[in-house]
């Protein structure tokens, strides 16, 4: 899949659109879900143009994985996070139910957030 410039996360890293925003690097960008599944979901993306894991894996640079994840642990930590615990997903690909083509993984907590999936 090609990279979509206008999709909506690229308009929030070009300040076309707002966003609650919670933590930055010359890497990443850090903000607050507009639909939160949690009482903390931060959603963490990289500045670079990556449609998802698969693509961001295989071509970021070294340097851009290392900030990235980086960057997960320090939004958690930010968010006060460490202490309870929280889960990271990242959506990638057909079967995955992602809805935003740009890569970002959602960090979910503040409360028990259940079974991984619900049967
Ligand atoms: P996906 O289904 O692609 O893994 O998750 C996309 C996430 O982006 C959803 O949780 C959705 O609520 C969030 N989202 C979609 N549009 C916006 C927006 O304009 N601002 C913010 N902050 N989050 C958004």
């Amino acid at each position: 899949m090609s990279y979509d410039h206008d999709n909506i996360f690229a308009k929030i890293l070009r300040e076309e659109i707002p966003c609650n925003k919670h933590d930055e690097c010359d890497h990443t960008l850090a903000f607050f879900d507009i639909t939160p599944q949690a009482q903390t979901h931060i959603l963490v993306i990289p500045k670079g143009a990556y449609v998802d894991m698969a693509d961001f894996s295989a071509n970021a640079s070294a340097e851009e994985q290392v900030a990235f994840i980086k960057a997960i642990g320090r939004a958690a930590r930010l968010a006060g996070l460490d202490e309870g615990g929280y889960r990271i997903i990242s959506n990638t690909g057909r079967d995955s139910h992602q809805e935003v083509p740009h890569l970002h993984m959602h960090i979910l907590g503040g409360e028990p957030i259940g079974p991984l999936r619900a049967r």
